[in-house]
């Protein structure tokens, strides 16, 4: 070979080299799930996908749940189905945020995590849940209104690396709960939290930062790892777990399975 030749060799190897580490790349997003031990055949497959630590290499990778997940789905519950709404909220206070359209995929991620919630949740009275661009607190994923009725679901809840669909999802769902409660309800749930010292941070741990808030934060928060982390709730917030258990009983849990399966 001449020296030409010789590069030519040396240059389409390069070319080689480079074409087949970018079309046979491993999927970062299989690896994610691959790695995370959840069973692609598994009933509760769609909500622990939804729940894998994501950080910034796989922030998107829930998107592809319903790809990795074998398990059968559910048929959308009509009464959460129903909840899901586009536009704005009617009595929504933030008046600089706007509504948007529930896309599909944001609609099966959400029907997800809402077909298995317990039956209990539905007796709640709740106008709609809302999709919502930006928060005025722009990095916050959701909000409700004062009065518990109303969920508004921001961009920020998808792609994010710091929390997933299921957490934001039952969060705001807390703050409906609590929202519902009569005053003497929710003045037992300050005290036997002890959350009654005013301008003070209650004594004990936290499930989470957010908790640390205030007396709603914290319940919303208590709420959601009820939910999806009770053993972390059962080992941190003791009194928490045990007001739950009193108010909802132990078998409020999220179903692994629906009752209605598409084949
Ligand atoms: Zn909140």
């Amino acid at each position: 070979m001449t020296i030409l030749d010789v590069n030519i060799v040396k240059l389409l190897s390069f070319v080689l080299a480079i074409f087949s580490r970018t079309v046979f790349a491993e999927d970062p997003c299989l690896t994610w799930f691959q790695s995370s031990g959840v069973k692609s055949d598994g009933k509760g497959c769609l909500i622990s996908c939804d729940l894998i630590p994501k950080d910034m290499s796989s922030f998107d990778c829930s998107d592809r749940c319903d790809e990795f997940c074998k398990a059968k789905k559910c048929q959308p519950n009509p009464y959460w189905k129903n909840k899901l709404k586009n536009g704005a909220p009617k009595n929504w206070n933030l008046p600089t945020e706007q509504p948007a359209n529930w896309t599909d995929l944001e609609m099966t991620q959400m029907m997800t995590i809402l077909n298995q919630l317990p039956d209990q949740l539905e007796s709640f009275p709740l106008d709609g849940i809302y999709r919502m661009k930006k928060s005025v607190d722009i990095i916050n994923p959701g909000s409700t209104s004062d009065d518990g009725k109303e969920i508004a679901i921001y961009d920020r809840a998808f792609h994010s690396p710091f929390w997933s669909l299921s957490s934001v999802v039952t969060h705001e769902l807390g703050h409906m709960v609590f929202q519902s409660m009569g005053a003497a309800e929710k003045q037992k749930y300050i005290d036997v939290l002890g959350w009654n010292k005013k301008g003070a941070i209650r004594p004990g741990e936290f499930v989470s930062s957010t908790a640390k808030d205030d007396v709603n934060e914290d319940f919303a928060e208590n709420f959601s790892f009820f939910l999806l982390n009770r053993d972390i709730l059962k080992s941190k917030v003791p009194k928490a777990y045990g007001w739950l258990v009193q108010k909802f009983t132990a078998n409020f849990k999220l179903k692994d399975g629906c009752k209605n399966e598409n084949n």
